[in-house]
Parts: structure tokens; sequence; C-alpha cells
């Protein structure tokens, strides 16, 4: 399994092809000013926290636990406002809830926060009224208005998403650590616009449960005010590993371990469009230590998989790697069983999760890009069926998402529509899940995940 690998530096990934990375910057050399300040600069996450999450990922990869991974598609400079981060944190918590009940499995939250700023784009350009410019290509770029202006790389947006990276880290942190996450709040995080809907009764009579639980638990003397896993939440950070420079600069040799870890996140992931085994974002993801996740599409064939896990697991160390499946719910079928079969067949030791988001993308009547509620839960219970037909454990989701009441994914109990669509728009790529979606999701995991 074990094959002979060049010498890993940070940098050697500068010599393979890189794909979705510009290289038109006005000025290459601010950009290299700027990657080298950000080299200086503290680490957003700890070297110990990663190896925790690995830890964590280990588990699911033996059936023992469940992943919840999701966020926006890409955060903005535009939509960073505490209450936004609060709302997508605690949307989060209510599925964990509904999934850890349903699922009697504990359950690894991990947000696409906190760095998840750059995007690989379909097209370098878009045209608009027969005008064309670059493609907007995330707020750490260059910015999202239809001028020339916006759309040329600025290396200081670098800069800005990292301050912004750290504040919202430092938020989360609060949020997770400092009574906010304390089960005991279970009814408070609520979101106000979900009330009295359906996943609202549904959500509350789980937390009426919870709530009955713990009165016992205290009433026994189980539990005390200091009893960390009900006062506390485990939250890890992850976003796609793609602008190699800034995931070099924040990569360093921990202390304690003596091994590299980038430091930008507790787990990166590698693209569907940038996951080619010789090209620069392999190349990085092989010599820092952090979990590491891969995007599946139809794509994918059985050799090249393996062929990416010789290169970035090559102990079979359970917890390094996390598949994502994202086939598209029609695709399914037809793509993930040959990869799932091929991994039993090895014995290679993976995380099986489930993006049912980017292979449901559809253009709308009226020119939006959505997702239908129906697809998005289609895709997951396709992907339960396939990984416990092939024997393996179904272990997590990944999901766009927000706390926010959007209207972006069409359907779901709300019966949200084309028409509806203009309404709240305000994704700055790809439609997300609104808050009472994601909820409505959740439960209907929970009741899959019980079978
Ligand atoms: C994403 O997760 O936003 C993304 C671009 O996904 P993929 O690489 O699977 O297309
Ligand atoms: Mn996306």
């Amino acid at each position: 399994m074990a094959r002979e690998q060049a010498q890993w530096a940070p940098d050697t990934w500068r010599a393979r092809p890189a794909k979705h990375i510009p290289d038109d910057y006005p000025d290459m050399t601010a950009l290299a000013a700027v990657e080298e300040e950000l080299s200086s600069y503290p680490p957003l996450v700890f070297a110990g926290e990663s190896r925790t999450l690995r830890q964590r990922l280990a588990a699911v990869s033996e059936g023992r636990a469940f992943l919840l991974q999701g966020g926006d598609c890409a955060e903005s400079f535009k939509e960073f406002h505490p209450n936004k981060i609060r709302d997508t944190f605690r949307v989060l918590l209510q599925m964990a809830v509904a999934l850890t009940y349903g699922a009697a499995m504990p359950v690894v939250k991990v947000g696409r926060i906190a760095g998840q700023y750059g995007k690989p784009r379909s097209s370098p350009i878009e045209t608009v009224d027969g005008v064309t410019l670059p493609s907007y290509r995330g707020d750490n770029i260059n910015a999202m208005d239809f001028t020339p202006e916006a759309r040329v790389p600025d290396p200081q947006r670098l800069l800005k998403a990292y301050g912004q990276s750290a504040a919202t880290l430092n938020l989360i942190r609060a949020f997770a650590k400092g009574g906010y996450a304390d089960l005991r709040n279970v009814h408070k995080w609520n979101l106000e616009f979900v009330q009295g809907n359906q996943q609202s009764e549904h959500y509350h009579e789980i937390a009426d449960k919870i709530s009955d639980a713990l009165t016992f638990m205290e009433a026994c003397g189980v539990t005390s005010d200091y009893s960390k896993p009900l006062s506390e939440v485990e939250f890890f950070t992850s976003h796609e590993g793609l602008l190699l420079g800034y995931e070099q600069a924040m990569t360093r040799v921990d202390s304690t371990s003596g091994k590299y870890y980038d430091t930008s996140a507790h787990m990166i992931w590698i693209g569907d469009r940038t996951r080619q085994p010789d090209g620069a974002h392999v190349e990085f993801a092989r010599g820092i230590e952090n979990p590491i996740g891969i995007k599946c599409g139809p794509t994918l064939e059985p050799d090249e998989l393996m062929e990416l896990l010789d290169i970035l697991n090559p102990k079979n160390e359970a917890g390094r790697i996390v598949l994502i499946a994202r086939f598209g719910a029609g695709k399914v079928q037809a793509g993930l069983p040959r990869l799932v079969q091929r991994i039993q067949k090895e014995g290679r030791k993976v995380v099986w999760s489930c993006d049912p988001m980017h292979g449901n993308t559809i253009k709308a009547e009226n020119g939006y890009k959505t997702r239908p509620f129906d697809s998005i839960l289609s895709e997951v219970n396709s992907f339960f069926e396939v990984c416990r037909d092939e024997g393996a454990h179904p272990g997590g989701v990944h999901f766009e998402m927000t706390g926010q009441d959007v209207t972006e994914c069409i359907g779901g109990a709300q019966a949200i529509t084309e028409s509806d669509l203009s309404s709240r728009y305000h994704t700055h790529c790809d439609p997300r899940l609104n808050a009472t979606q994601s909820l409505e999701l959740a439960f209907r995991l929970a009741e899959s995940l019980r079978m």
C-alpha cells in the first residue's frame, strides 16, 4: 500500500499544477508579502484540537459516532455579523440534538465556518447582458459586484479574511464553552422564526424529553453544574483547502508532536475540481496532520480513489480521511457502490459522508440557482442505502446551510417555490438550506439512522 513519496515541505505544492488558485494578481510580489505577513500571525486553531477531531472521526469510521458538517457555501465580508454566526451555530446544535437523540449516537460537529471564503468556479468568466468579466472567486480574492475593478484579485483581502476568521472563531469558542451551548438551554436554541411550525413542535418534544432526563439525572446526583459533556460542546471548524498560499502561511510545526499542522482550521477538504493525485492540492494536504476531506463526485474512479488514499493516508490511519460523496440524487446508485465496495475490499479506514448539495443544483425558470429539498433528502437516503448494502457505516452528512430564514432551496415543509426565491436570496455562492429546512432534514435523517 505504502508507496515511495518524495520529500514534503509546506511549499512543495508550488511545483505542481494548481487549479483554481488565481495567478493574475496585478502585483504578485504584494501577494508574497501578504503571505509572509500571515506566516507570522498566531494560529487560529491548535494542533491538539485537530488531533482530538481525528480521534472523533476515527470513532465515526468505526460506526460509533456520526459526523455533522455544515455552514455557508461561502462566508462573506458583507454578511459578517455576530447574530449570523450565532444562528448558524445554534441550528447546528439543534440538528445535532435531533440526530443524537434519534440515532442514540454521539454527533461530531464541524462547521463550514471561520475560513470558508475561496471558491473554485465552474467558469473563470461571467457574462451579463453582453458584458464579460472574470468570475467572483470568494471574498478573500475579489469582490462580487459586477464591475471590472471589483473582480481584480486583491491580496489585502487575505488579511481581512484571516481577521474575520479569528473573530468568528473567538465567538464560536465563547458560545461552545461559555454556557450558551449548555444542554440545559436546549429549549432556548429554537429560532424565533421557526416557532409555531411543525419542526418547532417536533424539536420541543425532543427538548422536553432531554430536559426531563437531565432533571432526573441531577436528582440522582449523576450530573453537576460542572459536568462538561452537558455544559460545553465540542465544535470544530473546516473549509476547503483551496488557496494554498494562505494554507501554507498558516502551516506550523506543532511543538508537541514535531509534525506539521495547518492551523487555519481543524479540518480541510479537497474539492471535487482539485483532487488530481499529481496536483498541488493533494501534494499540500499529504504533509499536514489535520483530518482531510475528499469530495468524491461522479468522475472519480475507484483506482484513482485508491491512489489518493495511498498518497494522503499511507498508513491507513482511522480518522485521517473523510470521503464526501456528492453525486446528485439520480447518480448515487450508479456511481457510489463501486467506490464503497473497493474501500471495503481493501480494508481502508475512512469516514463516509454525504454532501447532497453539489450534485443537485438546478437553474430555476427565473434564473436563480437552487436545489430541491426532495433531491437533497433523496440523495442522503440513497447514500444510507448504498453504505448499508455494502456493509459500510453511513458516517455523516455535509450541508450548505444557514441559520437565517433565506429562500434559496425550494421545497420542504415550508413549500418554498421558485417564485419565492427572489424574496430572500442572499448567498454569496451556492443556495443554502434555511434554518427550518435544515432542522426538517435533521429529523428525517434521525429517522433513517434509527432504522
Ligand atoms: C463546495 O463545497 O462549496 C464545493 C465547491 O464543492 P465541490 O468541490 O464538491 O463541488
Ligand atoms: Mn458550494
